[in-house]
């Protein structure tokens, strides 16, 4: 056996991950007064070096378009370092019937450095559904219990939008937005004709300094990382207070394995892997917080195994693993004839959505069972790596002709994107497959996925919805999706929207959840879970702010806890 090097050293509370929830724990926990070890799977991140901001295409190794031509599959060689669909040394696998997609970084910030920034909070019907319509569960605790902490995360990254009074889309603590550009006014125009809402879109972008953070300057670049610093990330704008405070000891290249018990039916500490000596290393502490991303906390929880659990640590309920949802998507695009004809104008913005459709059928019957909203974007921004490659396909010619063309169509076409509401399934979950392991003798996770009627009924109505805007425009619309098959209507392959939660569910029934509405697990009271793992639903609304929002009540509650020496 391979010996295991222990620190002597004892920390308040272990950290594993610094994305969305373990940065915002580090933060709160540090200046809190807690010693605070955080481990991090990978490097550390140095956006002048690695974010690639003002760079053009032509500058990227093989003119942007990657080793044999896969950037795209990535989203973009652009795109901010150490994210993508396939990590190596670190595998996962899928059981027959079901191909599970799995977007994971290995950086500091985690997903952060790569998310849209979309930030949206849940609406207070999503944490009773389940009473409105009998199908999943409810949380324990209300969107009363968590507004204020949309209140904190919101006034401190910094978040631009409007009040709107949509209840399906409550407001926040907003910065002002960016004005609307031209195809903006364009989908409003036919969502206005067609009793569609449509709003200014809520983003973790600042449009004034926020805490010495410099504003946006509409470089409309923000998946590449920002060198300024003035979109959300938790490496540029979680980390370096918790660092400040001289109580955070920030370990990168550290794979957790597990977490460790100790005799007293209480946490002990983490032991994780060295990447850089390949050693197997140990440390000690009063709590752990898991923030490894929804599935990466399930799959160490249930690799934890002891005499007490022997299926895994916090685990005497089953649920770990389980109640596993992704957001319903469909996507679909048509072109607008009269943006052939626009002089040349100012398109600069955030890179991001200046509007968006939230759900707005909240209040009829309809097919399919919660909602859905509606990201969309369109107009003469940059172009990116293969921006033609459609038009090439499409059209006879070259040279001078082809180019005429290119510019002719270029800006025409609007994007239009629907994530809505996966109800939880028994057919979806993630358990530990018995017989692969990752390069360092880990246990990896094996998944089941299925989308149910319900969520295919909502691709459907999400198609009928692109293509009404597209036609109220005047515009045509383009996409043709099938009725049936592997993926009807055009709905997404489980995980590909990027917002996998559920694995850890909260709950009040100790028998059905692992955590309690503190995000702390019902089984051993100094172990918390504050990822995309404690949801109990997964609402049409992207789930970071909520996760962070989470996580900043979660950290609170064990500062307190822990000064009352109740961990
Ligand atoms: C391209 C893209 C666009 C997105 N757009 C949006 C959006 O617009 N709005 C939105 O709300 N969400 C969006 N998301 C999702 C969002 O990024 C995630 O919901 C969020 O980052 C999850 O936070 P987390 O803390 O759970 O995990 P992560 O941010 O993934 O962080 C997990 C961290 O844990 C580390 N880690 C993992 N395993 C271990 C281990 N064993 N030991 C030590 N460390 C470990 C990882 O390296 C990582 O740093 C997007 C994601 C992507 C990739
Ligand atoms: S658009 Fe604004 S926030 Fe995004 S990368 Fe450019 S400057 Fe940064």
């Amino acid at each position: 056996m391979s010996q295991v090097i222990r620190s002597p050293k004892m920390y308040d509370v272990c950290v594993i991950g610094s994305g969305a929830g373990g940065g915002t724990a580090a933060k709160i926990l540090t200046e809190g007064g807690l010693s605070v070890v955080l481990l991090e799977a990978g490097p550390p991140v140095y956006p002048e070096k690695d974010f690639k901001m003002l760079m053009w295409p032509y500058e990227l190794p093989h003119r942007g378009a990657g080793v044999g031509g896969h950037a795209g599959e990535n989203f973009s060689e652009f795109l901010a370092p150490n994210g993508a669909w396939k990590i190596a040394d670190e595998p996962y696998t899928s059981a027959p019937g079901s191909n599970f997609q799995w977007f994971r970084s290995r950086i500091v910030g985690g997903r952060t450095n790569h998310w849209g920034r979309i930030a949206l909070r849940f609406a207070p019907i999503d944490f009773r559904s389940a009473t409105r319509d009998g199908l999943g569960d409810d949380w324990p605790i209300t969107y009363d219990d968590l507004a204020p902490y949309y209140d904190k995360v919101e006034s401190y990254i910094g978040v631009f939008g409007t009040h709107e009074n949509v209840s399906s889309a409550p407001d926040g603590m907003f910065l002002p937005p960016p004005k609307p550009r031209c195809t903006d006014l364009i989908v409003k125009k036919a969502c206005d004709k067609i009793g569609v809402i449509c709003i200014p879109s809520r983003l973790a972008i600042l449009t004034r300094s926020v805490n010495g953070r410099l504003p946006c300057h509409y470089c409309g670049q923000c998946g590449r990382g920002c060198v300024t610093a003035s979109n959300f990330s938790s490496s540029q704008v979680m980390i370096p207070p918790a660092m400040k405070t001289g109580k955070l000891t920030m370990i990168t290249g550290a794979m957790a394995r597990e977490v460790l018990l100790g005799k007293d039916g209480k946490a002990e500490g983490v032991s994780y892997i060295d990447k850089a000596t390949l050693t197997e290393k140990r440390v000690n502490a009063r709590a752990v917080v898991l923030a490894a991303s929804a599935c990466e906390s399930a799959r160490l929880l249930l690799n934890s195994k002891s005499s007490q659990f022997p299926d895994g640590l916090a685990n005497s309920s089953g649920a770990v693993g389980r109640y596993l949802t992704d957001s319903v998507g469909s996507d679909g695009w048509g072109i607008i004839p009269q943006l052939e004809k626009m002089p040349p104008h100012n398109h600069d913005g955030v890179g991001g959505m200046h509007m968006y459709i939230p759900w707005w059928k909240f209040d009829r019957k309809n097919d399919f069972p919660r909602g859905y909203h509606i990201e969309f974007g369109g107009g003469r921004e940059m172009p990116g790596v293969g921006e033609f490659n459609d038009l090439l396909h499409e059209e006879e010619g070259y040279g001078a002709t082809l180019k005429k063309r290119a510019r002719q169509v270029y800006g025409t076409g609007i994007g239009m994107a629907g994530r809505g509401e996966m109800i939880p399934n028994p057919d979806t979950y993630c358990e530990i497959d018995r017989n692969v392991v990752d390069k360092w003798g880990i246990p990896v996770l094996r998944f089941h996925f299925k989308w149910s009627e319900y969520e295919i009924r909502q691709a459907k109505d999400m198609q009928e919805t692109f293509r009404a805007i597209i036609e109220a425009a005047g515009g045509e619309y383009k996409t043709k999706t099938p009725i049936s098959g592997e993926r009807p209507f055009g709905i997404a392959e489980g995980g590909k929207i990027i917002h996998e939660v559920g694995t850890a569910r909260m709950g009040a029934d100790p028998k059905s959840s692992v955590l309690n509405g503190y995000c702390q697990a019902h089984d051993v009271k100094n172990v918390f879970v504050v990822d995309g793992a404690p949801l109990v639903t997964n609402p049409d609304k992207n789930p970071t702010l909520t996760i962070m929002a989470l996580s900043w009540r979660a950290s609170e509650y064990l500062l307190d806890e822990a000064k009352k020496g109740n961990l």
